[in-house]
């Protein structure tokens, strides 16, 4: 890869801005001087240094995001606020975006990568990766509602994979649930919810496959993947 498209992806600045900073001497390969921006380097072999300190090559990242209501999953909204813009300067990287949508009302773990190939086996509709919400809802949910989810729910005309319904509290009026799904179709939960004549309130996504959502995460932060979370999702 070439030197200053290295320096541009470790985070150092701009791919003009890095050219900058090797014209004016201040990158090392190998503890040389190095002044063009065209030469050759191994991430892997080569020591390359700005200001002494030795920088790290990192092809993918994954992130682990508590996304808040009012925020749009998105890279990018001439309206509303990203989930992108809940990144720090420091962390954000143009080739990130979320993995799968959550509503912008809807709360709860949302990945974060630039690793296409994991986005898109997560989402592949053949691999049913299992995604648990927890659901506040306007009105009573009964059995009857759990034999549904068990069978499946025509939605726009398609039958839904089976999915699991456990009610967890009801009052006279409201109900709270979590939710298990299979797949992830446009407004699943809210969507199933209503066909049992029913309305969701609040929904907050807990799980996503054996990603779960660490309760020390407060709403609006993120952190990196742990090591045995990743491998846990590969
Ligand atoms: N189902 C919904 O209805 N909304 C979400 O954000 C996620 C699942």
């Amino acid at each position: 890869m070439r030197l200053d498209k290295f320096l541009a992806e470790v985070g150092l600045g701009s791919r003009k801005e890095v050219k900058q900073l090797i014209k004016k001497g201040q990158i090392t390969v190998n503890q040389q001087i190095e002044k063009s921006d065209k030469r050759q380097v191994n991430p892997e072999k080569d020591r390359i240094e700005f200001q002494e300190e030795v920088l790290h090559y990192q092809e993918y990242y994954y992130y682990l995001l508590h996304k808040p209501a009012g925020v749009v999953s998105a890279t990018e909204d001439n309206r509303d606020q990203t989930v992108m813009d809940l990144f720090s300067a420091k962390d954000y990287r143009s080739d990130l975006f979320p993995v799968g949508r959550l509503d912008k009302d809807t709360e709860g773990l949302l990945l974060i990568t630039n690793d296409g190939k994991l986005a898109h086996e997560l989402l592949s509709p053949k691999k049913h990766v299992e995604k648990e919400y927890l659901a506040e809802v306007s009105g009573v949910m009964t059995d009857d509602d759990q034999k549904q989810f068990t069978e499946g729910i025509v939605l726009d005309g398609e039958l839904t994979l089976p999915a699991e319904l456990f009610i967890a509290e009801v009052t006279e009026e409201t109900s709270v649930v979590r939710i298990i799904l299979h797949e992830g179709k446009f407004h699943q939960v809210k969507r199933m919810v209503k066909a049992c004549g029913k309305e969701v309130t609040y929904l907050k996504r807990i799980r996503m496959g054996d990603l779960t959502l660490p309760k020390a995460l407060n709403k609006g932060t993120y952190r990196p993947l742990t090591e045995e979370e990743l491998r846990m999702l590969k």
